[in-house]
């Protein structure tokens, strides 16, 4: 079927309308009238090919929510009408050992992106969500029950959201926890809402002092301006966790001596270019980790948009029209955003 679409046609070409080819839904397939899609800093790189790999045409975007218009005849967890979402992934092996745990983020025999990934499905890559429709298989379709009026601001919860929601809960943020949030962009902002409602009690790190009122609304208990020695001593060896979403390289040493002994710092920027490597007496003296996570499995996005919808969070957004997509990354790049661009397609006329 002919979907109106937006994407690139090489690493140095704007993107631009397109007409793209979706799949008859098959068996266990669930096709989606898109509604919003979320602008993630990864549509950028890959669109650009900048982590290299990129087939073209791209059409990025992994933030998507919009209703079922058609489901295959042995789906049976949506009906046509449904309020849904989908992620990063729209498909898996389904049987290894990771996606029995419904850890399909790590699957071990590579796991489909929602663009830029192998399919038989013409053109033989797959096609995101820049685009009026996607047909994904039931098992990677999430069911949202935020009010309608909010669902272009739930488009980003499928990635920035998850990607903030998986670490913070794998290590424990909650009622007595001091949890770290390193950067207020598209993650970070997320990350601070999520530990805060979890009961955590949350401090945000900015290098910007025009950013502290803006973390307080967010929900950070305290903000630290991470430039001021004086402001990071005070905070020595007293965080659970420490969550850093900044996605260019930098000084990890300043947050390690932050972590109480045993502590954990989670990185889930990634950053073009590596971190300068961290002194490694920082992590000998108090048994201290570095670790990375990688987006959410698909039990764990549900939970995470149950928990969203329960608590009444959702990003905050600027929407823009597909057409202006450009200018979007462009002023990405310079973080002119508050704090994620949502693409409205129905622009796309
Ligand atoms: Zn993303
Ligand atoms: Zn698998």
């Amino acid at each position: 079927m002919t979907t109106k679409a937006f994407g690139a046609k090489a690493a140095d070409k704007k993107l631009e309308a397109m007409d793209i080819t979706r799949r008859a839904p098959g068996p266990h397939d669930v096709q989606i009238e898109i509604a919003y899609c979320g602008i993630c800093h990864s549509d950028l790189h890959q669109v650009r090919s900048e982590w290299g790999g990129t087939l073209y045409p791209c059409v990025p975007g992994h933030e998507i929510v919009g209703h079922v218009s058609a489901v295959g005849g042995h789906v049976t967890r949506y009906k046509v009408g449904d309020v849904v979402g989908v992620g990063c992934l729209v498909d898996s092996c389904q049987t290894c050992p990771s996606c029995d745990e419904g850890l399909e983020q790590f699957c071990e025999n590579g796991w489909t992106g929602t663009y830029n990934s192998a399919t038989p499905d013409a053109p033989g890559h797959t096609l995101g969500g820049y685009s009026q429709r996607i047909v994904v298989h039931e098992r990677f379709v999430l069911k949202i029950t935020h009010p309608q009026e909010q669902l272009a601001a739930v488009a980003p919860l499928l990635c920035a959201g998850i990607t903030t929601y998986s670490p913070l809960r794998h290590w424990g943020a909650g009622p007595g926890k001091k949890v770290g949030i390193v950067g207020i962009g598209g993650l970070g902002h997320m990350g601070i809402k999520l530990a805060h409602a979890m009961g955590a009690h949350t401090v945000a790190f900015t290098t910007s002092e025009t950013k502290r009122q803006d973390a307080l609304k967010l929900g950070a208990d305290e903000v630290v301006i991470s430039k001021n020695p004086d402001d990071m001593a005070q905070h020595a060896g007293s965080f659970d966790f420490i969550l850093d979403t900044v996605g260019a390289s930098h000084n990890l040493d300043a947050y390690l001596v932050l972590l109480k002994r045993d502590a954990t710092m989670c990185l889930v920027g990634a950053p073009e270019h590596p971190h300068p490597a961290p002194t490694v007496f920082n992590l000998i003296l108090g048994r201290k980790a570095i670790a990375g996570s990688l987006i959410g499995g698909l039990p764990e996005t549900q939970e995470m948009l149950d928990f969203c919808a329960a608590k009444g969070i959702t990003a905050d957004i600027e929407m823009i029209r597909a057409q202006d997509v450009d200018d979007a990354y462009e002023r990405m790049l310079k973080s002119d955003v508050k704090y994620r661009f949502v693409m409205d397609i129905a622009t796309m006329g």
